[in-house]
């Protein structure tokens, strides 16, 4: 029991879960924001291809990040397992996710989705930009941001509902009671110490 998919808008604090996650299970978290940021720093090909979609809080293509992901799936040290940060966002990423794990013989365990409020999450973000110097965390770039996720990607979560994979935890409030809630959540579906 050892993939897993967290979903969530942005700034309903992903990252930090995943990594927090990934550790537990002593799995790689793989963040499609932050295998993006790393290629736009370093000024790679695809880094180039992002970083427009990115600035303007739209999606990178998904023949894009379908390839990306794919190949970090493959590499060694995810065969085993992961925490998917970011990944899928759209219903054809669903679809290639499904295929690049089943091309493994592998298929998904859980799925989480990180609830917020979205008014809590404009001031979250365009706090970090202050902080961190994100250029997509402006407050018009992350309502925009927001939209997307409202239209493309949190009607994944019924999908996966479907499959009777889906977990919702509330990821409002301290980090530490939300890592406390996650674990517990998994721990109630199954998920945890297998
Ligand atoms: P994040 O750090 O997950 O909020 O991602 C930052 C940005 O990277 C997003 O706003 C998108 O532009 C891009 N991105 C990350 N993951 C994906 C994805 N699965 N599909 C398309 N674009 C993505």
């Amino acid at each position: 029991m050892s993939r897993l998919v967290l979903l969530g808008p942005p700034g309903a604090g992903k990252g930090t879960q995943a990594a927090r996650l990934a550790k537990s299970m002593s799995v790689p978290a793989v963040s499609t924001g932050d295998i993006f940021r790393r290629n736009v720093t370093e000024g790679t090909e695809l880094g180039v291809a992002a970083k427009s979609y990115m600035d303007a809080g739209e999606y990178v293509p998904d023949s894009v990040t379908n390839t990306m992901v794919a190949e970090r799936l493959r590499e060694q040290d995810a065969l085993d397992g992961f925490v998917l940060d970011g990944y899928p966002r759209t219903a054809e990423q669903v679809t290639e996710l499904d295929r690049v794990l089943a091309g493994v013989g592998a298929s998904l365990d859980r799925v989480v989705e990180l609830t917020a409020d979205f008014d809590e999450i404009v001031t979250r973000l365009t706090k970090r930009s202050t902080d961190q110097g994100r250029s997509d965390d402006t407050e018009g770039v992350v309502r925009h941001r927001l939209e997307v996720y409202a239209e493309q990607t949190a009607p994944l979560a019924a999908i996966y509902d479907d499959r009777g994979l889906l977990v919702r935890v509330n990821g409002m409030g301290d980090m530490d009671d939300v890592t406390v809630r996650l674990l517990d959540a998994l721990g109630a579906s199954g998920a945890r110490g297998t």
